[in-house]
């Protein structure tokens, strides 16, 4: 695959923009949307000249694979604007790469990384003035592509289109949050789709949080397929549960997805001196730890939330509550990337990017 495409982007600006008419504190996740997209069309076996252009709705013929199918990808990424008004990016290169994988998992053409780096760049520039600065304030980024040929035999399509599409977020507060660990349903299964950000894992986990929402629970703490003997992740989030000062996490296979949010945690934890073990993480000593008081935190970690720390748990028909630590390391791993995302700390890792005005 080359890394990127031989012709250049083609910029369409919006003649007017809606910018004015957006109430930017009281923003819902994921509701409104900037003034451009970018979009590409692949056909004849090649990925097309992209443009960005205004954001607006597409027309697909009802036979067009992405809804008999299934073959849709996406990611999530995210922009912040420091105090001197300066827009960063968090790891994208990681999002291109992953986007990637999933695409090749799903049939999908891959997409030149130079070319999807330079469009998101200048789509995010372009629409500058979204990214609104202070802490909490960002810019929630989603490319995706979908399967756009038409007809309705099953086989992978012959064209698709990409998109970026951008929606200004506010800081994520989701509530407390209780979840409840899984005992029949299952996320993933070994050999699938589970560590691809493939819409239909997406839509399949909405029945059994139903059900769990009936319980009392917002999410589902998914477990192996096999056993459901093993924690393994939250469905939007990865999870890190702490016993005493550890930290322990699963490690990354096929059914679970390799956030970057996760390996930044773990990176954090390394240099600031706390231990996280990456291994297999059975539910019994989770729930022992938390029997004995020695289960001080559960938290998920993903780009919409950053770090999102978890009240209790179920099993089994039983209800945990976690205790209040003093000093959780949810609230410790949150500021320490917030500062690398604002600009406000030095980036020994070099996970700020920045985007050109
Ligand atoms: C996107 C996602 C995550 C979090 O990944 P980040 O790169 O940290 O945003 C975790 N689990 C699943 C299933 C996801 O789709």
């Amino acid at each position: 695959m080359e890394n990127s495409l031989p012709t250049s982007i083609d910029v369409v600006e919006a003649k007017t923009s809606k910018i004015d008419s957006v109430d930017f504190e009281n923003l819902k996740f994921g509701n409104v949307f900037t003034d451009h997209m970018m979009v590409c069309d692949f056909v004849d076996g090649e990925w097309q000249s992209p443009s960005i252009k205004p954001y607006g709705p597409i027309q697909l013929d009802p036979s067009a694979k992405v809804f008999h199918y299934g073959q849709a990808i996406f990611e999530g990424m995210k922009a912040f604007k420091d105090d001197d008004d300066q827009v960063w990016l968090f790891r994208p290169k990681e999002n291109i790469n992953r986007f990637n994988k999933s695409s090749k998992r799903l049939a999908i053409p891959e997409f030149p990384e130079a070319t999807f780096l330079e469009g998101l760049e200048l789509l995010v520039n372009l629409d500058r003035d979204w990214v609104k600065k202070g802490r909490g304030n960002s810019l929630y980024i989603r490319p995706f592509v979908i399967a756009t040929e038409n007809g309705v035999s099953a086989s992978p399509s012959n064209s698709y289109k990409f998109f970026i599409i951008c929606s200004p977020a506010q800081s994520y507060y989701s509530g407390e949050v209780r979840v409840v660990f899984a005992e029949e349903f299952s996320r993933a299964a070994s050999g699938g789709v589970g560590y691809a950000k493939a819409a239909g894992n997406y839509g399949a986990q909405f029945y059994p949080t139903n059900l769990a929402k009936q319980e009392g629970y917002q999410q589902i703490i998914w477990t192996d397929a096999d056993t459901h003997e093993f924690l393994e992740e939250a469905g939007t989030m990865n999870i890190f549960f702490r016993v005493g000062d550890k930290l322990l996490t699963a490690p990354i296979n096929d059914r679970i997805l390799n956030g970057v949010t996760r390996r930044s945690v773990i990176a954090l934890a390394e240099e600031n001196g706390i231990t996280v073990e990456v291994r297999r993480v059975p539910v019994k000593e989770i729930v022992e730890a938390a029997e004995k008081g020695e289960l001080k935190e559960i938290f998920g970690s993903g780009t919409a939330a950053t770090i999102n720390p978890i009240k209790g748990f179920g099993y089994q028909g039983k209800k945990f509550e976690l205790p209040e630590p003093s000093k959780p390391y949810s609230e410790f791993f949150k500021s320490k990337l917030m500062d690398i995302q604002y600009n406000k700390t030095e980036d020994k890792f070099g996970w700020r990017h920045p985007v050109k005005a």
